[in-house]
C-alpha cells in the first residue's frame, strides 16, 4: 500500500475507516452518496483500488473503467433516474474542479441539470 492510499479519503472509505452511505459494490467497484449532495440524488462510484483520475488509466484498467460506468447506469435504476434522465461526469486535475484525487464518477440526477461548464 503507498503513502497516498493510507491518506486518501476515498481509500479510507472502501476500507471502512470513514463511513458512508453505500448504494451499490462489487468486487472492484462502490459508489456511496456525496457527503454535500449537488441534487436529489448526488452519488460517487469509484474503484476500489486507488487511480488518481482518468488521466491515470493505463489499459490493463480497460475493465474497471466499463465496470464504473456500468455501475452508474445500475445505480441509476436503483434510484429511479431512467424515466427523467441523469447526468455522469469526473472532474480531473486543477482546471476540472478535481478536489479528491481518487478516481470518481459523480451520477447526478432528481432535478433538472444545468449545462456543463
Ligand atoms: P470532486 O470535487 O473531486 O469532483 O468531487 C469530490 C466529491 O467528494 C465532492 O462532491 C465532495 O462533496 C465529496 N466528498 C468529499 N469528502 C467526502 C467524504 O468524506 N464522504 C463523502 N461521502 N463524500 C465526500
Ligand atoms: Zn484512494
Amino acid at each position: 500500500m503507498t503513502g497516498s492510499d493510507q491518506e486518501c479519503i476515498f481509500c479510507r472509505i472502501v476500507r471502512g475507516e470513514i463511513p458512508s452511505e453505500r448504494v451499490y459494490e462489487n468486487e472492484l467497484v462502490l459508489a456511496f452518496r456525496d457527503i454535500e449532495p449537488a441534487a436529489p440524488t448526488h452519488v460517487l462510484i469509484i474503484p476500489k483500488e486507488h487511480i488518481a483520475s482518468v488521466s491515470h488509466l493505463v489499459e490493463d484498467d480497460k475493465a474497471l473503467a466499463g465496470e464504473l460506468l456500468l455501475a452508474a447506469g445500475l445505480v441509476a435504476l436503483q434510484e429511479g433516474l431512467l424515466e427523467n434522465g441523469y447526468r455522469v461526469a469526473t472532474n480531473t486535475g486543477e482546471w476540472g474542479g478535481q478536489s479528491v484525487d481518487h478516481l470518481h464518477l459523480h451520477l447526478l440526477g432528481g432535478r433538472q441539470l444545468g449545462t456543463l461548464g
